[in-house]
């Protein structure tokens, strides 16, 4: 479980996220909701132990314990998994390349191979001159080559990826999803039509201002932007 707890966080001297309480239990499939700029990828950062960020207050735990102090090699230890919203291409390297180098029971994955469609661009450098659906593919499966990874943070999943991989993503989620839990961004909704979420949070500005059923959420955003979540807010104080 992962418990953010009264959580401000600053970058270049400027609050960026104002005291986010947030609890992400185990297996729980969350959605995070919120205009650009909003303070979404910064969370997901913080968790994962980005560097660039100050935190001003407040505390991230995992399964009770505190884990600001921890290196990203430890976060990931601890279960914690990400795809960014912007991947790094390493060039020179190639997942042919690492699972001939590690070893790895290609059988074994061949299946997870199947479901995502990424025989075709194994051999190629790692997401270099990917397209963005074919870059969170190959994402996911790297996480899957790492054992113990049991929160996915997955920003902006369905961004730049078409109907066709939006059903293999979802496939892939639902098939790991029984003993995982599921972190979600998304501007198209377009994976909510997939994958069944339990919980919704809404952010602006870089607070939480709602907490919702996923769907309800979505129309709501859908019908009248997140215009309706300012004023619902307006009308709250
Ligand atoms: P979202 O993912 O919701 O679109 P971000 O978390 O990327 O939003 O960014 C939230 C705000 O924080 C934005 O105004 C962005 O410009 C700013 N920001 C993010 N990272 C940094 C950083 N490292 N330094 C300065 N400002 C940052
Ligand atoms: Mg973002």
């Amino acid at each position: 479980m992962i418990t953010i707890k009264n959580l401000t966080v600053k970058a270049e001297g400027r609050k960026i996220l104002d005291s986010i309480n947030l609890e992400i239990k185990d297996r729980e499939k969350v959605v995070l909701f919120g205009p650009n700029g909003c303070g979404k990828s910064t969370l997901f950062r913080v968790i994962m132990g980005m560097n660039e960020y100050k935190v001003a207050k407040g505390d991230v735990l995992v399964n009770g314990k505190s884990i600001l102090s921890r290196s990203i090699d430890e976060r990931v230890k601890l279960g914690l998994g990400y795809v960014a919203q912007k991947s790094v291409s390493i060039k020179g390297v190639t997942l042919e390349g690492l699972i001939d180098q590690y070893d790895l029971d290609y059988d074994k994955i061949k299946n997870i191979i199947d479901t995502l469609d990424i025989d075709s661009f194994l051999h190629r450098d790692i997401n270099y001159n990917l397209s963005g659906g074919e870059t969170k593919r190959l994402e996911l499966f790297t996480l899957s080559l790492m054992d113990g990874i049991y929160t996915y943070l997955l920003d902006e999943l369905d961004s730049g990826v078409d109907l066709e991989n939006i059903g293999r993503i979802s496939n892939y989620l639902k098939s790991i999803s029984k003993d995982r839990s599921l972190v979600i961004t998304t501007h198209t909704g377009a994976i909510l039509q997939a994958l069944k979420m339990d919980t919704a949070y809404v952010m602006l500005e870089g607070k939480i201002v709602c907490t919702r059923d996923p769907i309800e959420t979505w129309e709501c955003i859908k019908s009248g932007g997140y215009d309706n979540c300012v004023n619902c807010e307006k009308r709250k104080k």
